[in-house]
């Protein structure tokens, strides 16, 4: 994203004002006006999916590109810090990794680092993978500090939780103060040219919003891209095989720690996201293994504070869109498709449609070599997380149970097959070109899930035993010694609320 595009006498309408919708009005009142109009339609009679709670580090990006005050959004939030995520019982029970954001270790020569750790592991001496890693040994202490650029220790990535709903109503509140106009009310109809383009929004009341460039955000309804466009859907529950959720918060009983949990159950997994006024948790859960009542008492008996509500139910299909930008209009979110929340990557595929659809911003009608282009780099994004996902289901070690039994059974999708096999081999991460997950995640994953490799590279033989044991136990001290001098997380978030509300919104 750069400076403002100018244009004139084209409207851009959203449909659909949940998390996807403020964000793509949020950017494109910071990207697109002056010159373009800006309108959003939604209805709080249908209201929005309410959960999207932990993100990955890039929404930093996104919040610094609209030039957000980090405090000021954390407090406004309810903000927490997320420096991972904390796999328990994925591979038998009482076992636990992280999927530390950044790297394990640093390079040695001419090899990661996972190289040296694996030698080590095979002659029986290697402390857990996750000791190596600044992320996992900080939130795994509560502890966190935001390093400057220039300074001795390289910044750690980190991430946040957030309501969603607070995070929905403070782009809202950034979007209509640059000019995004809002319609409340429901969209009965679409009303399409003689062409078959979209050609204005027709809302209860009699009420018509036209537009130019229509930015479906209505949810898994998908009534723009779906029902009015026909754009099909992919189903990827041979691999993903949840299709519910449940969802409750409750109260808060400990300072929120700096990571997100997700805990493997019977029939799926349980998500814990601590924010400052409360905790979120959910059960996602295949329906085909469990019955809801069931999965509900699962969760409400695996909370850790008072339940604050009856578990909200949710259904999904795993998998996605066959086309994202159809005519003259575009998915956003849960429109274009789904993939369950085990690695908070949902709110990260609005911001990359975003960035994406401002690259491809029409003139006038969309070319088609631009759309297909469009798509093409949308169906890769999806397929590189599933494989990600699948790979949490594949390789899991939960004997006997009837859901992580088929996942195992299961044959991967191609290109993780592909992955594993070169992993299994010669303990090598092929990435492909704009993969999201790049080695420091497959790495931290497949080590944690138990996949260990036949082999590790032979220059990793080279080292002598007395240095490989130096090089990797001072990897070890400077993650222990720098974690222990940071501030707890809860310091800083109470400094974060103390500290007085800043007038303006943005930097
Ligand atoms: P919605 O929130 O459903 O919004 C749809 C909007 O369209 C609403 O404003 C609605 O009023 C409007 N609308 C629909 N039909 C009409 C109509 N006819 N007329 C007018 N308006 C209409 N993502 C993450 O990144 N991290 C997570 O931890 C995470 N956890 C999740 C857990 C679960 C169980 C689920 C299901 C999703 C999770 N997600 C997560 C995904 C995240 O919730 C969504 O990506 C995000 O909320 C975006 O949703 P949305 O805006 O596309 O749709």
């Amino acid at each position: 994203m750069g400076g403002a595009i100018m244009r004139d006498d084209r409207t851009i309408v959203i449909a659909g004002g949940g998390t996807a919708g403020w964000m793509a009005a949020a950017a494109f009142a910071r990207f697109v006006t002056p010159g373009w109009r800006v309108a959003l339609v939604e209805s709080d009679a249908i209201g929005t999916v309410g959960v999207g709670e932990a993100t990955i580090p890039q929404i930093r990006l996104f919040n610094r590109h609209l030039g957000l005050d980090e405090d000021q959004f954390l407090r406004e939030t309810q903000g927490t810090i997320k420096l991972g995520i904390e796999f328990r019982d994925w591979t038998q029970p009482g076992h636990a990794y992280l999927h530390g954001f950044g790297d394990t270790g640093r390079p040695l020569g001419l090899l990661p680092f996972h190289h040296y750790w694996l030698r080590a592991q095979a002659e029986g001496w290697a402390r857990d993978f996750g000791d190596y890693s600044l992320n996992s040994v900080a939130a795994l202490k509560g502890r966190f500090a935001r390093f400057e650029p220039q300074g001795p220790v390289p910044p750690m990535p980190y991430a946040f939780h957030f309501d969603a709903g607070l995070y929905a109503a403070f782009l809202r509140r950034f979007a209509e103060a640059r000019g995004v106009v809002r319609y409340e009310g429901r969209i009965v109809s679409v009303e399409r040219n003689a062409g078959g383009d979209i050609a204005a929004l027709l809302l209860d009341g009699e009420r018509r919003v036209a537009g130019d460039l229509f930015v479906d955000c209505t949810g898994f309804r998908a009534l723009l891209i779906g029902e009015t466009l026909g754009a099909g859907y992919e189903d990827w529950s041979r691999w993903l095989p949840c299709d519910r959720a449940l969802a409750v918060a409750s109260a808060r009983t400990a300072p929120p720690i700096p990571y997100t949990r997700a805990t493997a159950r019977k029939a799926g997994w349980q998500w814990r996201i601590p924010l400052q006024h409360r905790t979120g948790n959910g059960y996602v859960y295949s329906s085909r293994h469990i019955s809801d009542d069931e999965a509900a008492a699962t969760l409400l008996d695996n909370l850790d504070g008072e339940a604050l509500g009856d578990p909200r139910p949710l259904r999904f299909v795993a998998g996605k869109r066959q086309g994202f930008w159809r005519r003259n209009c575009v998915a956003v979110g849960l429109s274009s498709g789904f993939l369950e929340p085990l690695e908070s990557t949902s709110i990260h595929l609005i911001q990359t449609a975003i960035a994406r659809i401002l690259a491809f911003l029409p003139a006038g009608n969309l070319s088609e070599a631009d759309r297909a282009e469009y798509d093409r780099l949308t169906h890769l994004e999806y397929e590189y997380i599933r494989d990600f996902l699948v790979l949490h289901y594949h390789a899991n070690g939960r004997v006997g149970e009837a859901l992580w039994d088929d996942a195992r059974a299961s044959k991967p999708p191609p290109e993780l097959a592909r992955k594993l096999a070169l992993w299994r081999s010669s303990a090598r991460v092929s990435r492909r070109d704009e993969e999201l997950f790049a080695e420091p995640g497959w790495t931290q994953v497949l080590i944690g899930q138990g996949v260990l490799p036949a082999a590790s590279h032979p220059l990793a033989d080279a080292v002598a035993p007395g240095d490989l044991k130096d090089f990797l136990d001072g990897v070890a001290q400077v993650a222990e010694r720098v974690s222990a001098a940071m501030p707890a997380h809860a310091d800083l978030l109470a400094r974060v609320a103390a500290s007085p509300p800043q007038e303006r919104l943005t930097a």
